[in-house]
């Protein structure tokens, strides 16, 4: 599902900030990707889903080259990787129906299949009765969880997730981890960043640690393994 041989991103100012990352990640897997802050999390991910490109090395998302790729079919392959961030992204002026509709309209999906799709969604994240509020009229959680809708209606075969509980509360961080992992079961390959010591712990899965912009530890059923 997600294939990278030797993977380095040196970033313009010369910060090296992944060296030499290998690994495959198979169709249906959930994976952690732990580390110290500054370690290069957010870089790897970012080249999963294209945001930027290696400087060297192959990446291959569901049998698609990312470093190749012309920018003109990126539409196309981000139909097939959902993202979600710690901040949520979603658009204020928009609806919740339209921020979810809109991940449909970009890839010009036909207008019924978008109103059938976007409410299944809703109604997978349980905020059906929120499709007509504001992004701002809902909790942090709440927003998460539209997040969550927008990424996966597409029916992605990848979900990267970038620290998505970072501003939640414990409670929240725990509704959230069980939706991925519900939409994992139903299966969508999940990569999450997280700093969520207490969560990796519990929800026991493989574990991917990187320091310096390079693979220390990579564990199936593995643990936080850091004091943070
Ligand atoms: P993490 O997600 O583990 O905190 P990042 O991937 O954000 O790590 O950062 C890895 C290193 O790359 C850090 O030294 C960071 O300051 C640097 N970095 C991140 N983005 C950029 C950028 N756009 N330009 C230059 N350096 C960057
Ligand atoms: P197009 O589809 O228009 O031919 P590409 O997707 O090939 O464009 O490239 C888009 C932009 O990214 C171009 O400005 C290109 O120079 C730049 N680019 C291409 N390959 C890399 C790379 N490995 N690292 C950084 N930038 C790149």
């Amino acid at each position: 599902m997600i294939e990278m041989q030797d993977v380095w991103k040196t970033y313009p100012d010369g910060t090296h900030a992944v060296r030499g990352i290998t690994l495959k990640v198979d169709r249906n897997e959930f994976v952690y990707i732990v580390g110290p802050s500054g370690a290069g999390k957010s870089t790897f991910m970012k080249m999963v889903y294209r945001e930027e490109r290696p400087t060297k090395g192959q990446i291959f998302v569901n049998g698609v080259n990312l470093v190749s790729l012309k920018q003109r079919k990126l539409p196309y392959v981000r139909r097939h990787i959902g993202v979600i961030f710690q901040d949520f992204r979603l658009l204020p002026k928009l609806t919740i129906f339209e921020n979810i509709a809109f991940a449909m309209e970009v890839i010009e999906a036909p207008k019924r299949l978008i109103k059938k799709r976007t409410m299944e969604v809703l109604e997978l994240v349980k905020l059906k009765d929120k499709a007509g509020s504001l992004p701002s009229q809902l909790s942090g959680g709440e927003q998460q969880r539209i997040a969550i809708a927008r990424a996966i209606v597409n029916n992605p075969a990848v979900i990267i997730a970038d620290e998505p509980t970072g501003n939640l509360d414990p409670d929240t961080s725990w509704g959230i981890m069980k939706l991925l992992e519900e939409i994992n079961f139903r299966g969508t390959t999940i990569m999450m960043a997280t700093h969520n010591k207490e969560m990796v712990n519990t929800f026991r899965k493989r574990v991917i640690a990187i320091e310096k912009g390079m693979v220390v530890r990579d564990e199936l059923r593995g643990e936080y393994g850091y004091e943070d």
